[in-house]
């Protein structure tokens, strides 16, 4: 019986795929996915090792603690992640409180993601790293009950993707002239690590090593509009090509002023979490940058994407210190995005999943349903 209609739902899925997402629910309900199993939720804390120190405007680290999640249903199995950058504010410990406060069971249908994610919504206020952590997995779940990626419903072209920047952080000419050789024939584009008092300096390094776009992050780094613009029109003549979160994220102010002249475009990244805090930055930022962790998962990320492209705004994909698992759930819905940064799997040496590969300086999401993703290690999740 479950072979037959895992059959049927397969079937069906090109149809599916040509519809909204709004209708993979009416689908589910005129088809009837029946099924008495419920779902599942199960966790494991992973500590991810980093390849090299990582350091931005202000911090540095050598492991990114996360928490991986898995939905088990009807004999699938959906994996999610929650990456936990120290200053971001949740733990592993504050991940799993709330994922144990997580009901899944009253929802029969697991194909219904608005009602479910809207629930695990508000469990808790923040804790977006969390809510990340569920959205993904039933994500990858709801693909697999289908039988199609996600690239695939949300109707995009899986190759007509950004190229992905590969970050540079801060440190001294030597390491960062030899990380910058480390990158050559594998990327298009790098991103450098700004906001610190050697600036110039660390952009002069990469410059005797390569002639590749550059995007610049400077993580809030630059107090004075007038010093951040003098910086841009320097950086434009070096070869930069865009500008992550210049000044103080509260600064709006003159961060409206500073991208009204600057000759670069200039993106939101700290300066924006969620959904509703788009709006308020038309005119502010040339763009903004989506990520799974901070603005709850796919279901919303895939909602910003649309409402920043309606507002006339560029939009980027972004990532944290994170696995094959969330770098995966991204790849499935950037396509035709301005900027990408989702280097995030690359910078770890302890990654447990295969997912999306990079090709040619781009990350490109595979064939499999779902978000693409397999679990190497024999890790056991519980509950
Ligand atoms: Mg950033």
């Amino acid at each position: 019986m479950k072979q037959s209609r895992r059959q049927f739902i397969k079937s069906s899925a090109t149809v599916a795929a040509a519809l909204s997402l709004s209708s993979l629910s009416a689908i589910a309900k005129t088809k009837r996915i029946k099924s008495s199993s419920k779902m599942k939720l199960s966790w494991t804390p992973y500590d991810l090792e980093l390849r090299h120190t990582f350091t931005i405007s202000g911090f540095s680290r050598k492991t990114t603690p996360v928490v991986l999640t898995k939905i088990e249903y009807d004999g699938l199995a959906g994996y999610g992640e929650a990456s936990l950058p120290p200053y971001l504010g949740e733990t592993q410990a504050s991940v799993i409180e709330f994922l144990k406060k997580v009901d899944l069971s009253a929802f029969p249908d697991s194909t219904h993601l608005d009602e479910i994610l809207t629930y695990v919504d508000g469990i808790a206020i923040n804790n977006t790293a969390a809510k990340a952590s569920v959205d993904i997995a039933l994500h990858d779940l709801v693909g697999k009950i289908i039988g199609a990626p996600w690239y695939k419903m949300y109707g995009l072209d899986k190759t007509n993707v950004p190229d992905t920047t590969f970050t540079i952080g801060i440190d001294t000419d030597d390491v960062v002239r030899e990380k910058t050789r480390e990158t050559l024939g594998r990327f298009n584009i790098l991103k450098v690590k700004v906001g610190g008092p050697d600036d110039k300096r660390m952009i002069e390094a990469i410059r005797s090593i390569t002639d590749l776009p550059l995007a610049v992050d400077a993580n809030q780094g630059w107090k004075d509009r007038r010093e951040a613009l003098d910086m841009i029109h320097w950086l434009k003549e070096k070869g930069i090509v865009m500008v992550e979160q210049p000044m103080p994220k509260l600064d709006l102010d003159n961060i409206a002023r500073l991208t009204e002249e600057s000759p670069l475009p200039i993106f939101a990244d700290e300066s924006l979490q969620r959904l509703t805090d788009i709006e308020r930055l038309k005119g502010v930022f040339s763009g903004i940058n989506i990520k799974l962790m901070k603005c709850t998962g796919m279901r919303e990320a895939w909602k910003m994407r649309n409402l920043a492209e309606t507002l006339g705004m560029k939009v980027m994909m972004g990532c944290m210190t994170e696995t094959s698992c969330a770098i995966s759930a991204a790849s499935q819905l950037y396509a035709g995005m301005d900027f990408a940064d989702l280097d995030g799997a690359l910078l770890i040496a302890n990654d447990c999943f295969d997912g999306a590969t990079l090709e040619k300086g781009k990350i490109i999401a595979n064939d499999l349903p779902g978000i693409g993703v397999k679990l190497t290690k024999n890790i056991s999740f519980e509950r």
